[in-house]
């Protein structure tokens, strides 16, 4: 934590350029998330989620990512499988894999937008408004499905999109569209909330939303070019250190999504839009205390990923005669 309130200085040294309405954490925000979901899933409920997520369609280019790497051994194999299977749900946006991306792609499943706006200071929601964005549609559909007699096949996208969707969700911008006079319809969860000067040109624009989905790569950047594992791990491990399991479990609301979404929004509500303008960059302790609460949230989310999983497969698998698992 010492070497991240030294580096905040450099902070925006090393900043991004995030000009494309971006709508997910960053690769490192999912890819952390499973990793916490991982390190807190039993034995049985690890084993039986690689076996899920290896049956995917083949369409779907997801089991592909079981990859090999020299002398791994089988339980690293395993590890990075799924820490690389939370940013699948962003993989698949890309349109150079056509069929891929028609089949299973969908932008507006990774975030489910509350509208509001403030009226002196104070928060008021806005009635009346079109629903915006289905990640918790997909949250109530997908956890069901997980629990339910369908293939492996269709387990395995709902899986991935699961490990996706909840991480995404506890990014409070995900959650939230902020609407004011010139955005009556909302922000887009602070994609239209500019923090670069007037006039800067496309391409070098920043906005809230990205900040927020970058804050912990551009907070404690893989400076030395590290691979996934290597930089990562100590990064999660950090934040498993600073908010352990046993602290958090008091809150941690298994399957009460609704109440995870309203935590989300009351950041978004209660703090990101807060001590911030338009078009200025954010303060260094802006982007401290920011940094801290995504840290936490991270923490959650992955915490509530592997209780998810544990509940949903951690009893022992019952093989039958023909070594087909059941539940
Ligand atoms: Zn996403």
């Amino acid at each position: 934590m010492k070497k991240i309130a030294v580096s905040a200085g450099l902070i925006f040294l090393g900043v991004t350029i995030f000009s494309n309405p971006a709508r997910a954490w960053d690769d490192v925000g999912h890819k952390l998330t499973a990793y916490i979901a991982w390190q807190n899933m039993t034995p049985v409920a690890r084993e039986r989620v690689i076996e899920i997520l290896r049956a995917a369609p083949e369409d779907a280019q997801l089991s592909t990512f079981y990859m090999s790497y020299g002398s791994q051994s089988k339980a690293e194999r395993e590890r990075e499988f799924f820490v690389m299977i939370a940013s699948w749900a962003d993989f698949i946006k890309d349109k150079g894999f056509p069929v891929r991306y028609k089949t299973y792609s969908n932008s507006n499943w990774h975030y489910s937008d509350t509208f509001w706006h403030f009226e002196d200071g104070k928060v008021v929601m806005d009635a009346d408004v079109e629903k915006n964005g289905f990640a918790m549609d997909k949250l109530d559909e997908f956890s069901k499905l997980i629990r339910s007699s369908a293939s492996d096949k269709d387990k395995a996208i709902a899986v991935a999109w699961l490990i996706h969707i909840i991480g995404d969700i506890h990014q409070p911008l995900h959650v939230s569209a902020k609407t004011t006079k010139s955005y009556p319809n909302g922000d887009q969860g602070g994609n239209l909330f500019f923090l670069t000067p007037k006039g800067t040109p496309r391409a070098e624009q920043e906005n809230l939303h990205g900040f927020w989905d970058s804050i912990i790569d551009r907070t404690v950047p893989n400076t030395k070019d590290e691979c996934d594992s290597a930089y990562l791990d100590p990064i999660g491990d950090k934040i498993m250190a600073a908010y352990p399991y046993d602290k958090e479990k008091k809150d941690l609301e298994p399957g009460e999504f609704v109440k995870w979404k309203d935590e989300s929004l009351d950041i978004a509500t209660n703090f990101a839009y807060r001590n911030i303008e338009f078009f200025k960059k954010p303060s260094d302790d802006y982007q401290q205390k920011a940094f801290r609460i995504s840290e936490k949230q991270i923490a959650k989310a992955g915490y509530r990923i592997a209780d998810l999983f544990n509940s949903a497969f951690g009893a022992a698998v019952v093989k039958d005669a023909a070594g087909k698992a059941q539940n």
